[in-house]
């Protein structure tokens, strides 16, 4: 750890019924030569970074991968996720407009490249990462992707977390308090969401986004575990609270809620059909999406390849339930 990146630790406060694994201290998962972020397609050349002003200090930058939320001020600035590796210039520039110290913390909400791509750029600048301990584990070691059979190599040392946590933690900075807290097994096993308690904003990353959710259950997603981890949040947030989509617009609590309702709804007709012995296909076609799709079905998987995923799922599911 370079002595930059722990005067930045030591100012600050990281608590919580957690266990924090310093990386410098922990075995390493044998991992092969570090290799670069996950390949990203060329950006096209009008990809621009938006800035949306949420609270004083706080702004979500939308450019291509996962909405960013950034907090500058008087301890400098921090950003929540960091999209992919040709992204990190742009994402630079925003921050600068908005302060002159450099990015001192990486949080991660989850493993994926278009929310963790930047992570190599800016933890060799001597940003901090901090992450759900699966996210470390998961992009330290190579494994063989079972949807393709390609084999995905480890991410480079300086992309990796290097304080991570089981449940929860806390970030005191810039005056305001970054509550983390994990939901098990949701968009995959390493979510977290991120609260700025004071200016009563939130992070849901990719357990909230603008279309039907994909479930990654590679990686320990499942659909039970995203609607208990939204009725967990939605217990703790008010309808004031500024919420940031993984992908999407700026929402509210209000939407949440009825993105939760959505898949209560769409997960009981799914698991009601395979109960009864239906198919893949039967399940589909008896689209217990139907009267969401409109306003769900477009901006990220189409309603036939959910319900597939859903079907699998909640297969996955009752099975579980009858082995126990
Ligand atoms: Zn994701």
């Amino acid at each position: 750890m370079t002595n930059r990146k722990l005067g930045y630790l030591a100012a600050a406060v990281i608590a919580g019924n957690v266990s924090l694994v310093l990386a410098q201290q922990a075995p390493m998962p044998q991992a092969p030569a570090p290799q670069a972020a996950p390949a990203a397609p060329a950006p096209p050349p009008d990809v621009k970074i938006e800035t949306v002003a949420i609270a004083p200090g706080i702004y979500m930058l939308v450019g291509r991968g996962g909405n960013i939320g950034l907090t500058v001020g008087v301890d400098g600035a921090a950003i929540i996720d960091d999209q992919f590796a040709d992204m990190v210039p742009k994402i630079r520039s925003a921050v600068a407009l908005l302060s002159d110290k450099p990015v001192h913390f990486v949080i991660n909400t989850h493993l994926h490249g278009d929310h963790t791509g930047g992570n190599d750029a800016f933890g060799a600048a001597g940003a901090v990462i901090i992450a759900h301990e699966n996210v470390r584990k998961r992009l330290g070691t190579a494994y063989v992707n079972p949807s393709n059979n390609q084999n995905v190599p480890a991410r480079a040392r300086e992309a990796l977390p290097v304080v991570t946590f089981a449940d929860s933690a806390t970030l005191h900075f810039n005056d305001d308090d970054l509550e983390f807290t994990h939901l098990p097994n949701a968009h995959t096993e390493t979510d977290i969401v991120v609260r700025f308690r004071k200016a009563n904003v939130l992070h849901m990353g990719d357990c909230f986004t603008g279309g039907f959710p994909f479930i990654d259950a590679n990686t320990g997603g499942t659909l039970d575990g995203l609607i208990l981890g939204h009725e967990k949040v939605l217990a703790t947030i008010d309808d004031d609270t500024k919420v940031i989509r993984g992908h999407g617009p700026l929402g509210n609590k209000a939407e949440l809620k009825a993105y939760h309702d959505m898949l209560v709804v769409v997960r009981d007709r799914v698991a009601k059909l395979v109960k009864a012995g239906k198919t893949q296909e039967q399940v589909v076609e008896a689209r217990p999406t139907k009267e969401f799709e409109e306003k769900f079905g477009g901006t990220n998987f189409n309603a036939a390849q959910w319900i597939g995923r859903a079907y699998v799922d909640q297969k996955a599911a009752l099975e579980k339930r009858r082995r126990k």
